[in-house]
């Protein structure tokens, strides 16, 4: 009898981790590796919020909490969801989960049924079809053109929808391309949901406060507060708290939904760790400047790897709103020759002879469901990425 079970084989391991694991491996066995393949900040975590943490253990805060997490921190975040988007929700509305990542699903898990659908524009982040293919439901991916900014078009919103559809997976500022929503752009967008009120939709803001140039990310309800009764809005505090390993995200959604996924995550993880849930109360009642600082030199940097990548032979790089990333086109290196004799026939052929010639680690666009792109995270320091860039501008540069 075979040990794993069906559905296993419906989902792969996530590409951007085994890059990552890769690059270690190479940087352990003594290669000079620069690293832009993960989607973690390179920012420590702010003192106020580690000592937070340190006194929730001394003052004995090490149990099990409630499974949708503490009242405080549910409180806390259904403020900062009125502060930062103006919505209203009270804190039952709330769920507290380990990451971000376990509120999607949670979410998918609990309201999928064998064939139902969920739209995903793509590029997406890594782990949205599979979720979604692991709650036996189909992913169905709608790529959405460089022309339109990597952006889903109310039309091609409308066409994707069939009487099977159940979710659509919206996620502004967008892992892997930055971009991001306006407040105008969304607007078409709920129009076409509007006249469908089957649909429901997960927006998945963990980016949404790194936004440059001035921009400002809306959430769905925001812009459209009739379809309230159907959205699942996602946040957390990894990204802008710089708390990847805290592990701690959250949603606010009717009351209906947020039961559902108490009642999944209450016969699974239980309520996320005690000492991370008083850290995140501080995080998002705590000082917020320290979100500016990070936003001014985030910026400064993809100011920098765009410029640079613009430069280098065969490439083009969009300017994103949003995130970390850039997801820059390669098609201008397809069907070249690299220094090292490697055919660059698709985008993962790219990526990895950039690894093995240059110690660059970045991920191919194939990942995110959108060839002919690579990602590179510039959530490192500016001396790396200047190197980095300049690697890949010799690499381009030596294509034949
Ligand atoms: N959503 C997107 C688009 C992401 O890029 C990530 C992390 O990379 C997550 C969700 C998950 O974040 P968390 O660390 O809170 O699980």
């Amino acid at each position: 009898m075979d040990l794993t079970a069906a559905r296993l084989a419906r989902i792969s391991p996530s590409q951007t981790i085994a890059i990552s694991t890769k690059a270690r491996e190479l940087k352990a066995a003594g290669k000079d590796i620069i690293s832009l393949s993960a989607g973690e900040p390179d920012f420590d975590t702010p003192d106020s919020i580690k000592k937070a943490a340190i006194r929730a253990i001394e003052a004995g805060e090490t149990k099990y909490t409630d499974v949708a997490g503490t009242p405080a921190l549910r409180r806390a975040i259904a403020e900062r969801f009125r502060a930062d988007n103006g919505l209203d929700y009270t804190w039952d509305e709330v769920i507290v989960a380990n990451g971000g990542k376990q509120i999607i699903y949670n979410a998918m898990v609990a309201t999928i049924n064998p064939g139902d659908e969920a739209i995903i524009p793509a590029p997406c982040w890594v782990s949205y079809p599979d979720i979604v293919a692991l709650a036996e439901g189909t992913p169905v991916i709608v790529p959405c053109s460089v022309e339109n900014g990597f952006k889903l078009q109310p039309a091609e919103l409308e066409a994707a929808i069939t009487p099977r559809t159940k979710w659509l997976l919206l996620n502004s500022p967008n892992n892997p391309t930055g971009a991001a929503y306006s407040f105008e752009e969304m607007r078409g967008l709920c129009d076409v949901l509007l006249r469908h009120p089957d649909v429901w939709i997960l927006t998945d803001d963990i980016y949404n406060k790194l936004v440059y140039d001035g921009f400002r990310a809306p959430t769905v309800v925001e812009v459209e507060p009739r379809l309230r009764e159907r959205i699942v809005t996602m946040n957390g505090v990894s990204k802008a708290y710089a708390m990847t390993g805290w592990r701690i995200g959250y949603s606010a959604a009717p009351v209906q939904m947020t039961r559902a996924m108490n009642k999944l995550q209450g016969q699974s993880t239980s309520g996320p760790g005690s000492v991370s849930q008083a850290a995140a109360v501080e995080a998002l009642t705590g000082p917020q400047d320290f979100i500016g600082t990070m936003v001014s030199t985030y910026q400064a940097r993809r100011d920098l790897v765009v410029g640079m990548l613009n430069e280098a032979k065969g490439l083009h790089c969009p300017v994103p709103e949003g995130a970390f990333y850039v997801f820059p086109s390669l098609v201008g290196c397809l069907g070249k020759t690299s220094a090292g004799g490697t055919l660059i026939d698709t985008d993962e052929a790219f990526v990895t002879a950039l690894l093995d010639e240059e110690g660059v680690a970045a991920v191919h666009g194939s990942a995110f469901m959108f060839a002919g792109h690579f990602r590179i995270s510039y959530a490192t320091d500016t001396a790396s990425l200047k190197e980095a860039c300049l690697r890949i501008q010799r690499f381009c540069a030596a294509l034949r």
